[in-house]
């Protein structure tokens, strides 16, 4: 495929990388140095369209004057106690976040993960004092092809081989579903199951939407049944899906949310638990806790993220964005490059036609284009902008991933 190689200095700093980093990830040969927006930077001065937004963790854009503000105002102040001691941005964020949420009690971390377990935690410790399941018995019913982050508890209820392999022992306590099949929940569900952790939308799956009634149909079996409805919205959250939460596309208020990428305003990582009482008043002084998380500048950001998000901005953005950049890709679907469109928001999942090459293939030509976007899975393609990106950028994105999967279908479709 037509991918330019990368210039000397950045082949370079990528040739270091390799030298000296884990081989943990497979980056794309870009190496960038400042953004602004939807728009990054390399160390060459070339100009990309940012459609990943760093997982989302990036939903206002790159250096948003309002986050940026609220963290170098608190970066010149205070930075950390540490939770031994009160600091001033503790009690605001919380406050703010509990509103946000309309629950009664926040539990800041730093990662997601962390947030995925400290939930875990709380099912389980929720499960033995308050619903009375046998001490060491509780189970979480978790879905097929999830993606809840990277741990040795986390990846021991993951489905991907690559994120298990060569990990074990691990941790025992999960029971799979397959993600979308509300009867499969039901009839999974026992006298020790405290809870069911779902995401609303599978990110990681490759924007994988759940049927229509999927999320309410869950709700309603988990009150039914006395477990408490976990949801991951770490990455679906924060105005990515067109709502505050991807659960409030139908209406749907779960137990407890999990939140991160977003949180932290693309500057540093801030993930919390948010839940009632009745559930997060399980933790007392000693059962948990974090040296950094609940820290003063996370809770600068994290409150300047609440404020964003509060006026809907972001998430009206989201909705009018994602729909046309779903209008603008529909060609693909009719012409059969793409095999599938999935959309929630500003939040998409591409299928690429096994015979145009991979996901990864067209993220090449996407990058030689000035399009960052990374491939899920083999044949999906993740499309995240920032939410902030503008109508003329979408159209550019609209463009270019045209024309990409026109030069990958070239003599290899025919025409439709
Ligand atoms: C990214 C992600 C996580 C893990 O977050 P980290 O900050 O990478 O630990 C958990 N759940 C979901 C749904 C995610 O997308």
């Amino acid at each position: 495929m037509g991918f330019p190689a990368p210039s000397a200095r950045q082949q370079a700093a990528i040739e270091q990388v390799e030298l000296w980093g884990a081989h943990n990830y497979a980056p794309l040969p870009v190496v960038i140095a400042d953004a602004a927006g939807a728009v990054v930077h390399d160390i060459d001065g070339n100009a990309y369209l940012d459609c990943l937004a760093a997982y989302s963790a990036v939903n206002f854009g790159h250096g948003h004057p309002d986050l940026v503000a609220a963290a170098s105002d608190q970066l010149h102040r205070l930075t950390l106690t540490s939770r031994a001691f009160h600091s001033e941005p503790y009690g605001p964020f919380v406050a703010a976040l509990g509103r946000l949420c309309g629950k009664e009690v926040v539990l800041p971390m730093n990662t997601g993960v962390e947030a995925v377990e400290t939930a875990i935690k709380t099912a389980r410790k929720w499960g033995y004092e308050v619903k009375g399941v046998p001490e060491g018995a509780a189970t979480i019913v978790v879905m097929e092809g999830n993606f809840h982050g990277r741990t040795t508890t986390v990846i021991s209820f993951s489905n991907d081989p690559d994120a298990r392999a060569n990990f074990a022992p691990f941790t025992a306590g999960f029971v799979h579903v397959p993600f979308g099949d509300a009867d499969a929940l039901d009839a999974a569900i026992d006298a020790h199951t405290v809870a069911v952790l779902v995401e609303p939308i599978q990110g990681e799956g490759g924007v994988i939407v759940p049927p229509e009634g999927y999320l309410r149909a869950v709700r309603e079996i988990c009150s039914r049944r006395g477990v408490l409805m976990i949801a991951d919205e770490i990455q679906s959250g924060l105005g990515r899906a067109g709502e505050t939460f991807a659960c409030d596309r139908e209406g749907v208020v779960p137990d407890v949310y999990l939140l991160g990428k977003a949180l932290g305003g693309g500057i540093m990582p801030v993930s919390a638990v948010v839940a009632n009482r009745d559930v997060l008043g399980v933790f007392t002084p000693g059962t948990h806790g974090s040296t950094f998380g609940g820290n003063p500048l996370a809770c600068a950001i994290g409150s300047a993220v609440v404020r964003l998000l509060e006026t809907g901005e972001m998430q009206a953005a989201s909705r009018e964005r994602g729909a046309q950049l779903r209008a603008g890709l529909q060609p693909l679907l009719d012409s059969g490059q793409a095999t599938a469109l999935r959309q929630a928001g500003l939040w998409l999942g591409v299928d690429v036609h096994p015979d145009l090459g991979t996901a990864k293939d067209l993220c090449y030509a996407l990058l030689g284009r000035g399009v960052l976007a990374k491939d899920t899975h083999v044949h999906t393609i993740r499309l995240a902008p920032p939410l902030v990106i503008t109508k003329e950028q979408v159209d550019e994105v609209i463009a270019h991933l045209l024309a990409a999967f026109a030069d990958a279908a070239r003599g290899v479709l025919r025409p439709a």
